[in-house]
């Protein structure tokens, strides 16, 4: 792979610090820095080989299964269990990172907040 690492990657390496919530063989889960909600986590695939939901809904979607399976874990146990989920796709629709994120929006959500 050719690619610079993400910045999502290098959480997973333990480059860059984060409040790493949850961890499996796959996937990386932790607190978004800029939070919008009262609860907002980003599910992340260890590997960035997908850059949106798009490509790995189409690619691979066991994984794509394995991180609703994990948000709704984590949903339970930080916002009981009811929870937004979102995928940005695009520049255009507020995508900044280019390494398919999960965001789990929950807790007292406002109307409009999207991640
Ligand atoms: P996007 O805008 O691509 O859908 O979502 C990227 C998200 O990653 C944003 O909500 C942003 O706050 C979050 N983010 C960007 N850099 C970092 C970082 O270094 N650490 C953490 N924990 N979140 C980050």
């Amino acid at each position: 792979m050719s690619e610079e690492p993400s910045i999502f990657t290098k959480i997973v390496n333990r480059e860059i610090p984060a409040d790493i919530v949850a961890e499996t063989d796959d996937l990386i889960a932790f607190r978004d820095i800029h939070p919008q909600a009262p609860v907002h986590l980003l599910v992340v695939p260890k590997t960035q080989q997908y850059h949106n939901v798009v490509e790995l809904a189409a690619r691979n979607p066991a994984l794509m299964a394995s991180m609703v399976a994990l948000a709704s874990q984590l949903a339970d146990r930080y916002c009981g269990g009811e929870f937004r989920l979102v995928f940005n796709t695009g520049e255009a629709a507020g995508q900044t990172v280019f390494h398919v994120h999960a965001h789990v929006l929950g807790g007292g959500l406002d109307e409009g907040s999207l991640g």
